[in-house]
């Protein structure tokens, strides 16, 4: 196919809510993406946290191969092989969260844990933190703090708050009797890759139980290695009563899911419920995944390789840079302009990497990601910040 129709096409028939490149990927491994017209890229974007174990990584696509032949879609209701084996690999990574709900995204999983906060509790309001990102249907929109998200759509749904993110006294005054739930990433990823602290987590967890509400962590990017933990809030001694994931659960196959605790109830048959939630196809590519991310230690590569990644980052001379901050391979660095004309030089350079908000430039490469790539990404950050 010919690259300019592909390009043109697309933009006849976009919706418009994308702004699109002008080129066109065809094909990815590990770290590496690849045009059109044969030209290789270093992915520090990993489709916004999705592809942790690398792009079309062998284990899941034989899974998906083998699946798509066996049995594609399977009400929820009906027991399969496969859930049954994703349920036990994804709930022995929570211990305390036993039961799991599935769907197909982030903002599914966001969706159905407000939801159950709701039902569990006999409440109705939501505490979620500033800067926090948590989806864009319209439970989780509400949630979400960026008035670029939200503007458009109002009114949203009531009974939302949002507290400054790490201010222990804004959200001890915010929790009432009327709160269901607190719903928190444990290192805030859109809004510009800013981690929790401790005290704040450990003080949210304090917080829910004395007061009976819902604890919930969002790690829909953080989660599966990514922080150097398999989840984010493994690192602050605190178990959440829900956790959603998405992402990178299934190596790049649709799927969301919520982990849940002994305090979240009533939950009865037909209350909830997604068509596709707990299809065999990715249920299977969930097990792959899983399995890859154990056998390649993927927190311990992100927790080594994200050390290695900071300390270079740190050590780029620009006037430009006002902090680098992050977890493991979550990484933002924050500049004193917006960040906009930076990303297309790397761009120009082959490195594809993220915004966080307009100043922060955040890097989100597969955990696979090589010392020898990321190396480069270094150099070519280091060379256009001195442009
Ligand atoms: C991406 C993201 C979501 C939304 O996930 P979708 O699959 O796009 O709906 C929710 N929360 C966080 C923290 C995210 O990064």
């Amino acid at each position: 196919m010919n690259t300019d129709w592909i390009i043109a096409t697309e933009s006849k028939h976009t919706s418009g809510l994308y702004g699109k490149q002008n080129f066109v990927i065809v094909r990815g491994q590990g770290a590496l993406l690849w045009d059109s017209e044969g030209n290789e890229y270093i992915d520090c974007s990993a489709g916004h946290g999705v592809a942790n174990l690398g792009h079309a990584h062998p284990k899941v696509a034989a899974a998906l191969a083998e699946q798509a032949t066996r049995l594609i879609t399977l009400f929820e209701t009906f027991p399969n092989d496969q859930r049954a084996l994703l349920m036990e690999k994804l709930t022995a990574l929570t211990p305390g969260l036993e039961r799991v709900f599935f769907c197909n995204s982030g903002t599914e999983a966001n969706e159905a844990a407000i939801k159950f906060s709701r039902v569990s509790t006999g409440r109705t309001g939501i505490v979620a933190a500033m800067r926090g990102f948590h989806g864009r249907t319209l439970g989780a929109l509400s949630a979400t703090w960026n008035k670029k998200y939200r503007e458009a759509f109002e009114p949203l749904v009531p009974d939302y708050q949002h507290v400054p993110f790490n201010n222990v006294e804004a959200l001890d005054a915010a929790l009432g009797e009327n709160t269901a739930a607190v719903l928190l990433e444990a290192i805030q990823g859109e809004g510009g890759v800013y981690p929790a602290d401790p005290a704040f987590l450990q003080a949210a967890r304090q917080l829910c139980t004395e007061r009976g509400a819902m604890l919930v962590i969002d790690e829909v990017q953080s989660g599966f290695g990514r922080t150097g933990k398999m989840f984010a809030y493994q690192h602050f001694g605190v178990v959440p009563d829900m956790v959603c994931v998405a992402k990178s659960l299934a190596g790049g196959v649709p799927i969301g899911a919520v982990l849940l605790g002994e305090e979240v109830k009533n939950l009865a048959p037909g209350l909830h419920g997604s068509t596709f939630g707990g299809n065999p196809l990715s249920m299977a590519a969930g097990v792959a995944a899983l399995s890859a991310m154990q056998e390649e230690d993927l927190p311990r590569q992100a927790a080594e390789k994200g050390e290695y990644l900071m300390e270079k980052l740190h050590g780029i001379s620009s006037p430009l840079v006002r902090e680098v901050r992050g977890m493991g391979l979550m990484v933002g660095m924050e500049l004193k302009q917006k960040v906009a004309p930076y990303l297309k030089a790397l761009q120009e350079r082959r490195i594809i990497a993220l915004n966080a908000g307009l100043t922060t430039i955040r890097l989100l490469p597969p955990l696979v990601i090589t010392y020898e790539q990321m190396d480069e990404v270094v150099s070519a950050l280091q060379t256009v910040l001195n442009g």
